[in-house]
């Protein structure tokens, strides 16, 4: 079983371990009871993790200070694996994802194909989902990569449900045959993989080179969907001409815009406390000006040092009244005012924009009675 989909309560040595360090920072290990893991805020070996419960909090004190650093142990999923993945191309992030395999109605059931694997973030969230993925990658050092770390995290080999090839799918098409490269491991009388893909995703800068050669793996019986991934509208354009020349039908396009929602306090504001705060402005304004006023008048009258002569700038009311958090800091949450409960949207927008086109084919329209048998069996036992 994959690492992705098992559930384990205690971390053991040689688990991939998923380390929080803040929400934009999430770094993968691989627990060595010999290793130590450094941040900017200290040294956790890996003995302290082994033996704790995954989601644990793992705290040191921080060398010559009373105060503590601490870091979260978490359990790999395809989305924390989505935020900490060694970068090797651009990447499909979880609101995307996530609305794919939904709008194309992934389930065990499905067979996939995928292309281009770049840095495998999608390819983990399909391997969690669908029954197999097929993933083509014409990059050969990226392509090994991601076999390496495919390998590592149980998603291929035998019994496994991913495979992946090293294919430039726009000239050589989608089939798997024997002598190709390819994690599948043939069987003794075995020529091709019976591919029969009912659901397609196409992350490539020319999907539409790609689209034609679908129809040697795609399944026949079956509804498919189909999405591709493009950053430009001309893409879309170029992708949808192609589309309808090949029987492919719905066509929809789509663009996912995730953004961050924070729960956060603010302090509830009265006109009393407004009124208040301009008047401790113009206090505040009259004392300056008359600081100043006898500043220059000791200048005028040639007094010696001004230091001596002139006062130190006295500690004003401003620190202690403060009903905005304006000047004086003035903690979240701090008991001394009142607050509300309020959601802050990040003003970014986390998800890679592109836009997805969406379509549907089928090409045998007959039913097939004995295939809708078979599945009302299955999924009733
Ligand atoms: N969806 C991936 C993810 O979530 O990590 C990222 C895919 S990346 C943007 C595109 C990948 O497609 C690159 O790794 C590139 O090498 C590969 N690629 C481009 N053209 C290809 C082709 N004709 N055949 C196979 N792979 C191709």
């Amino acid at each position: 079983m994959s690492v992705f989909s098992e559930y384990k309560d205690c971390i053991a040595e040689g688990d991939l371990v998923l380390v929080w360090i803040s929400r934009d920072n999430i770094k993968p290990i691989k627990v060595d009871s010999n290793e130590v893991f450094n941040t900017r805020y200290g040294s956790f070996p890996h003995e302290m993790m082994i033996g704790k419960p995954y989601g644990s909090q793992i705290a040191i004190r921080t060398k010559g200070t009373n105060k503590f650093a601490f870091i979260h142990v978490l359990q790999p999923t395809p989305e924390l694996w989505t935020l900490s993945l060694p970068h090797r191309t651009q990447i499909v992030y979880t609101p995307d994802s996530s609305y794919i395999m939904e709008r194309l109605n992934c389930s065990p059931r499905t067979r996939a194909v995928e292309a281009g694997t770049g840095s495998g973030s999608f390819s983990h969230a399909f391997a969690r989902t669908v029954g197999h993925l097929y993933s083509y990658e014409f990059h050969q050092p990226r392509y090994e990569e991601a076999l390496r770390e495919f390998k590592e995290h149980g998603l291929v080999d035998i019994d496994k449900n991913v495979t992946i090839t090293h294919r430039d799918v726009c000239r050589d098409g989608f089939r798997i045959r024997n002598g190709d490269v390819t994690s599948h491991l043939f069987g003794e009388n075995e020529t091709e993989v019976a591919v029969g893909a009912d659901v397609v995703f196409l992350d490539l800068p020319a999907p539409w080179d790609a689209i034609p050669h679908l129809e040697d793996v795609i399944s026949k019986d079956e509804k498919v969907g189909l999405c591709c991934f493009s950053p430009c509208i001309e893409q879309v354009d170029k992708t949808i001409e192609v589309l309808n020349r090949y029987g492919w039908s719905d066509l929809q396009m789509v663009e996912i815009q995730g953004k961050q929602f924070e729960s956060r306090r603010q302090m509830v504001r009265t006109l009393d406390d407004a009124i208040e705060r301009l008047r401790d402005v113009k206090r505040r304004k009259n004392e300056g000006l008359e600081r100043r006023k006898r500043m220059c008048d000791s200048l005028l009258n040639d007094q010696p040092e001004a230091d001596e002569t002139v006062e130190k700038r006295p500690i004003t009311e401003k620190t202690k009244f403060n009903p905005f958090g304006k000047g004086a800091r003035v903690k979240e949450g701090d008991a001394n005012y009142k607050w509300k409960q309020v959601t802050k949207v990040e003003p970014e927008i986390k998800s890679h924009t592109s836009y997805l086109t969406f379509a549907f084919k089928v090409a045998n329209q007959i039913r097939n009675e004995e295939a809708i048998q078979r599945i009302l069996e299955s999924s009733e036992s």
